[in-house]
């Protein structure tokens, strides 16, 4: 058979080999301790799903407007302009199948192939696969621990070439949790601005901050970043509604539309019922946010005092989102072997940095209870010290 040749050009995730057999392991009854998860493991808030219910209750069960139910785009526009201090209206939103397709139909809409786009490393590992399945070419620049992960202007600037189209930038981020503080934005949308180009800002994580931490999106800095600013968002991370698929994407009205046809091409709108739900995850209570938030970072306080007193393991302190970035080059092993070997020996599982474009480098999520989260840096311990 011949598929396609854009497949070929995109790899399966390196991830894949580890989880699956992580989920063998757990099927065959062994005690498996897994911080591999992407995802909060806390339910969503009860007021989001009893909106939900009644909306389907209410026959909100039909084709909706393809780039969301009215009532929701408003409210996101409300919240932009409440939270963040971006001038957005209604028009200037579209709700998306997750803050994965947002990114995806923005790509789409923007690059082609001869179109750069600057993604700084680590990253998320669907950046580079999404340009290329567009067609454009993914170009990475490697960023420091020692900077905490952070890419400078300098090296925006670097990197950039006439071909430069588009910069991402994930603040805070997955998979190092770092947060770019409101000056380093600054920086950085200063220097977009002087070299023309387009910043999308990936700010899934923004509501998962710690020790006093701040976020800044980018587009609030000045009229000329707002301009060059898509902002990508969504209800997955922040409400505990990975499976809901409500993602949202808000920019130029031209950028906008050309998002909608692709969509209403591609997935249409979002299942209808869902965005009620969404709809009272953003207008309602936000006390479950601010408990799930204190319970990630009881757990990221003890992971880190575990990590710092292990030999050969370090990691910046992470200020965001529920993971840390643990850099393993002492132990000598590549990322995949080490994440292998802990799996097989130990029964704990982690992801490879080879994923996120970081080889010496492992990535712990701890969204998961504290009780694995303590059985499984015993067994981290453990190895470790026999490496
Ligand atoms: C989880 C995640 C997303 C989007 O997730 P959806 O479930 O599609 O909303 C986007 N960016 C990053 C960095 C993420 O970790």
């Amino acid at each position: 058979m011949k598929l396609a040749s854009r497949v070929a050009q995109v790899p399966p995730s390196v991830t894949l080999a580890i989880s699956a057999k992580a989920k063998a392991m757990k099927a065959e009854g062994l005690d498996v301790c897994s911080f591999s998860a992407g995802e909060p493991d806390f339910d969503t808030p009860v007021h989001v799903k009893e909106a939900a219910k009644k909306a389907l209750d209410e026959g909100k069960t039909r084709y909706g407007p393809v780039a969301g139910e009215p009532k929701l785009r408003e409210a996101i526009a409300r919240k932009l302009q409440q939270d963040n201090q971006l001038n957005y209206e209604a028009q200037n939103v579209i709700v998306t199948n997750g803050g994965k397709y947002s990114l995806f139909n923005l790509i789409l809409a923007l690059i082609e192939p001869g179109d750069e786009v600057i993604i700084p490393a680590p990253y998320w590992l669907s950046y580079p696969e999404m340009v290329k399945l567009a067609g454009g070419t993914p170009v990475i620049v490697t960023t420091d621990a020692s900077n905490g992960y952070k890419i400078t202007p300098e090296q925006l600037k670097a990197a950039t070439t006439p071909k430069t189209k588009l910069f991402v930038l994930n603040s805070p981020s997955n998979p190092t949790g770092c947060v770019y503080t409101p000056d380093e934005i600054r920086a950085l949308a200063a220097m977009v601005v002087e070299l023309d180009i387009w910043v999308v800002s990936d700010e899934i994580y923004e509501k998962i901050l710690y020790d006093g931490a701040t976020h800044l999106s980018i587009g609030a800095v000045s009229p000329e970043s707002f301009a060059r600013t898509i902002i990508s968002n969504g209800f997955a991370k922040s409400y505990a509604m990975t499976g809901w698929r409500i993602g949202y994407a808000a920019g130029p009205i031209e950028i906008i539309k050309a998002m909608n046809t692709i969509q209403s091409h591609s997935t249409s709108n979002v299942c209808t019922f869902a965005q009620y739900g969404a709809i009272a995850a953003i207008e309602g209570s936000q006390e479950q946010v601010t408990q799930m938030v204190k319970a990630f970072d009881e757990r990221r306080k003890y992971i880190l005092e575990q990590i710092g007193s292990m030999p050969k393991l370090s990691c910046p302190t992470p200020e965001g989102a529920f993971y840390v970035f643990v850099n393993i080059g002492e132990t000598g092993l590549s990322s995949v072997d080490f994440c292998s070997k802990l799996l097989e020996a130990h029964q704990v599982a982690v992801i490879p940095g080879a994923a996120f474009g970081a080889d010496d480098c492992i990535r712990m999520s701890y969204a998961t209870d504290m009780e694995s989260i303590a059985k499984g840096l015993d067994r981290i311990r453990q190895f470790v010290e026999t490496v």
